[in-house]
């Protein structure tokens, strides 16, 4: 059978019969390093950030990485060596940014419930911009602020009740959604804050969904973010920023998302011909970024023939790999070394003990145990959201740049997993 190399992943591709990530032979780092593995491009990332930097040329634009997506400190580094500010969502992530070298006032600090003690370490730390997602959120920040002697930045993450058309747990700017402030609450929250002593208004925001392949929510999100900025500004609070979130999905199967310099083309003519186009601008991608930056390496531990299916059982799971499991999410799965022999048709398990650890249903694959493959797209809310469930030690993490391979998360031991763990009266273990 022919494989051929995935569209929108130019880092990774076969060369003769090797499947490479930029210089570098996957199956060398698979014997090198075990599996599961995650392997991530900086050059895949890199490009990914031009094609906003092309979009946005000659504007004032900060990008924001939403590093939720992926919070390794090595990728993190990565994005602020090339001049990003990030997006947190937690205190944990602020000090993740601190520690890989990231810049405090470009930190614009999202989420719908920020503690007291995060919103104390934020100010403290002199971080750019809270978006502030609540009426009640706004009074206690401005609380907080008053009491260390500060005013906080702010900007209102409104939610401007467009569908983004993926999946719903993934769509965040519709009415139901516990995201921003309602469409309608938006100018009084404004006019409250301007009334704050401990809050200074900076900015606009909002963030409509995830894996979003079409222009057209994001054209509808910008008309509404225009009329919501004309008609708080005539209430007489002005705006120095627009933040237009992130959100932007990636090619995980046949998908068809627009290029960010296309998209933002688009967006930014919409802004031109309404007088908004020199306004300094902010986004938010994420998944963008690093989702095809990023494979999962795993080895085929058995063939499980069955009546109704064969299965496919790898050493990566449902712990490493959610996406399948949250949002029955697509991963493009490929041998490293592709047999000649005829496939059979499996659906590809991991060893967690639950029905739902899959990682992609009715694969045609020829596959013996011991052979690696390789689950594409894997570089965005996966390593990120994996978890110790069934007492599996998260995978390691390796960044590679052109024939340079960094090791720049160890494989989690069974000693990480049980550190802070005490039996009841006795001495720790571990
Ligand atoms: C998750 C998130 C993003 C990034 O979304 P992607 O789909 O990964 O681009 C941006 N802004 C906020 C507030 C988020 O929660």
């Amino acid at each position: 059978m022919t494989f051929q190399n995935m569209p929108g992943q130019p880092h990774i591709a076969y060369r003769g019969n090797e499947l490479f990530s930029e210089e570098i032979r996957l199956s060398d780092l698979a014997k090198e390093h075990g599996t599961p593995l995650f392997v991530y491009s900086k050059g895949a990332m890199l490009s990914a950030l031009g094609a906003y930097e092309r979009g946005f040329s000659g504007r004032n634009v900060q990008i924001c990485y939403a590093m939720k997506a992926n919070p390794a400190l090595g990728v993190i580094q990565v994005f602020a060596e090339a001049g990003c500010g990030f997006d947190i969502v937690s205190g944990g992530d602020m000090d993740r940014v601190l520690a890989a070298g990231g810049h405090a006032d470009k930190i614009i600090f999202s989420g719908v419930g920020k503690t007291r003690a995060e919103m104390r370490r934020a100010l403290a730390a002199g971080i750019g911009c809270f978006n502030v997602e609540s009426e009640a959120e706004l009074e206690v920040l401005s609380d907080v602020a008053l009491s260390m002697g500060l005013r906080a930045p702010v900007s209102i993450r409104v939610n401007p009740n467009v569908d983004p058309q993926t999946h719903p747990y993934i769509s965040t700017g519709l009415k139901g959604s516990k995201f921003g402030v309602a469409h309608e609450r938006v100018l009084p929250t404004y006019q409250r804050a301007a009334q704050l002593a401990g809050v200074r208004v900076v900015g606009i925001d909002c963030h409509i969904g995830s894996q979003i392949t079409q222009d057209g929510p994001y054209l509808d999100a910008v008309d509404r973010m225009l009329d919501l900025v004309e008609a708080i500004e005539a209430v007489g609070v002005p705006l120095h920023h627009i933040d237009f979130g992130g959100g932007l999905g990636i090619n995980y199967n046949g998908d068809t998302p627009p290029p960010a310099d296309l998209l933002w083309g688009k967006l930014l003519a919409k802004l031109d011909a309404r007088g908004f186009g020199q306004r300094q601008l902010m986004i938010e991608p994420g998944r963008s970024l690093v989702g095809n930056a990023g494979v999962c390496l795993t080895e085929v531990l058995y063939l499980k023939p069955g009546a109704q299916k064969n299965f496919c059982i790898i050493d990566a799971a449902m712990n490493d790999l959610p996406r399948p499991a949250m949002y029955q999410a697509f991963h493009q799965i490929m041998p490293l070394k592709p047999r000649a022999d005829a496939p059979d048709t499996y659906d590809v398990v991991g060893p967690v003990c639950e029905s739902g650890d899959w990682i992609g249903h009715e694969r045609d694959l020829a596959v013996q145990p011991g052979d690696l493959l390789a689950v594409l797209s894997a570089g965005a809310y996966c390593m990120s959201m994996a978890s110790n469930y069934n007492s599996r030690g998260r995978a390691a993490e390796i960044l590679v740049e052109g024939s340079q391979v960094h090791l720049i998360r160890q494989r989690e031991t069974i000693a990480d997993q049980m550190h802070g763990e005490s039996l009841v009266g006795r001495k720790r273990a571990g």
